[in-house]
């Protein structure tokens, strides 16, 4: 650890791009400073991704058990145990405190700070602690930018002062709301439809356009669309809100203009704002807000002296925990190059990220999707061919593993070379199908190879077969 303010590098964000990035570097042999102003840990294993799946869990593994028989003869009709839920969700959460994770990078040799971090020119960083003290450190190396985004309110009459949830109250909840409006139809928005309703909230989905997962195959959303709608919820598709307003009762009523509609809590998953705007980022010349633009060493494009770079959903390239971590090992091995001189242009330490990029949306049914969709693969100019599948189909053997099993799955494979470019699965479980899929496409292997890779029977994996062997 340093005795001084001075360090090798300075990381401004703790989520999961930034503390990785420090344990990186330190491992390294830098001397690292990590600067949080909230928890060590994030949106991600606080508000986001890891609350949120506490929560989904309980669901799908209930919804299971009812499809197995000899299991769902031995169930009530009651839905899970809220509390039961929280407390398990608690405890994924830490309880929302952040000691054990500082000492661990303590541990590495990393010097956490709590505070407010923006730059001062060039590779000056200045600390804000809660009391106000002010610390200024200087980066020898980088500065690396890993502070994430926080959910962004659509303008709509009355809302702010409805004091609406966003991910982060749904992630620490401690009643569910009998009723809630969902607002969005984007991954956060039914991620949230999935949990709420299946804790046992009445949910109307309040979307703008015609589908959900806009940008996905639009099988996904459709077949999520029905899920939702088997399991009670509301969706109002070609919906915008005029106005929110909460009622002297404490109830929400908003209105859609030409109706009403009426909960206790109203939730916002319309999109997220980029945490730059506190950087100061004008006293270096770059635009004092909006995503940090990175080149392919995740390098800031526009600040000469190869000092500072931005990682994760700072840069914009998606907005996913992976991916930031993906950054985290990406940038250590730049700055760690870099400052022994021997970074080369070559493939190890540039993120190769683009197009590639694999995403569980977990809802029930789950959602994965890899790479490109059919549309963005014609778009992007290759010529394509698909494959698809529903099942069981001819693998009745699925029902093996549950009851009911339903899924679809499509392929999207650059015709000119044989090799697969997308592929979504939508159907239970079927998130343990990303690896191999993320294999495939990053790995290029021809289609040719994959009606070689055999899948032992009986498992989830022979979805595969009519996909690969085009039967
Ligand atoms: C409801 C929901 C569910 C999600 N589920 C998943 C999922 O299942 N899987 C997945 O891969 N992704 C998921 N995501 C996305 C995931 O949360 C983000 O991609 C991830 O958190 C990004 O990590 P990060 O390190 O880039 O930023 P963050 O996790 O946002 O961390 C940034 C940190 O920087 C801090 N910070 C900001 N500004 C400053 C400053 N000036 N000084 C000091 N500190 C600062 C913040 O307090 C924060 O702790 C989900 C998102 C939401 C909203």
């Amino acid at each position: 650890m340093s005795s001084s303010n001075h360090f090798d590098a300075v990381v401004i964000g703790g989520g999961p791009g930034g503390l990785t990035a420090a344990a990186h570097l330190a491992g390294r042999g830098l001397t690292v400073a990590l600067v949080e102003d909230r928890l060590v840990g994030g949106e991600c294993h606080y508000w986001a991704c890891n609350p949120t799946k506490a929560l989904i869990r309980p669901i799908e593994v209930l919804e299971l058990a009812r499809a197995v028989p000899g299991v769902r003869e031995i169930l009530g009709s009651d839905g899970v145990d809220v509390e039961a839920v929280f407390a398990k969700r608690d405890v994924i959460i830490d309880h929302l405190q952040d000691h054990d994770m500082v000492a661990a990078l303590t541990e590495a040799g990393i010097e956490v700070l709590h505070g407010r971090g923006r730059l001062d020119g060039e590779r000056t960083v200045v600390v804000v602690d809660a009391e106000g003290g002010e610390r200024r450190l200087h980066a020898e190396r980088a500065v690396i930018l890993a502070t994430g985004t926080r959910p962004l309110l659509p303008d709509v009459d009355g809302l702010t002062s409805a004091s609406p949830w966003t991910n982060r109250d749904l992630a620490t909840m401690t009643r569910v709301p009998g009723r809630t409006i969902v607002l969005g139809g984007g991954v956060v928005g039914v991620e949230c439809a999935t949990i709420l309703s299946g804790l046992g909230s009445a949910v109307t989905l309040v979307v703008r356009g015609s589908t959900l997962l806009r940008g996905s195959e639009p099988f996904a959303g459709a077949r999520v669309a029905r899920a939702l709608r088997d399991r009670g919820v509301d969706i109002r598709f070609a919906t915008q809100l005029t106005s929110v307003e909460r009622d002297a009762r404490g109830g929400i009523c908003a209105s859609t203009g030409d109706s009403l509609v009426e909960a206790d809590e109203i939730l916002v998953a319309t999109g997220r704002s980029v945490n730059t705007e506190d950087l100061a980022l004008e006293t270096i010349g770059l635009p004092g807000e909006g995503f940090v633009a990175v080149d392919d060493h995740l390098t800031a494009i526009g600040v000469d002296g190869e000092w500072l770079y931005a990682i994760g959903d700072t840069t914009g390239r998606a907005l996913l925990s992976h991916v930031s971590q993906y950054h985290a090992g990406i940038v250590a091995d730049v700055v760690a190059a870099r400052a022994e001189g021997i970074l080369q242009n070559g493939s190890e330490s540039m993120a190769r990220d683009t197009g590639r990029l694999a995403q569980v949306i977990f809802t029930s049914p789950q959602v994965v999707e890899v790479g490109l969709t059919e549309a963005a693969a014609r778009e992007a100019g290759f010529t394509v061919t698909t494959r698809t599948a529903t099942y069981p189909g001819e693998l009745g053997q699925l029902l093996i593993l549950r009851d009911g099993f339903d899924a679809e799955g499509k392929l999207v494979i650059d015709a000119d070379r044989d090799t697969l470019l997308g592929a979504t699965f939508v159907g239970p479980d079927v998130a343990d199908l990303v690896q191999a899929a993320t294999v495939a496409v990053v790995g290029e292997v021809p289609l040719s190879v994959l009606r070689h890779v055999i899948a032992p029977h009986p498992s989830l994996s022979q979805i595969w077969n009519p996909l690969v062997t085009g039967g």
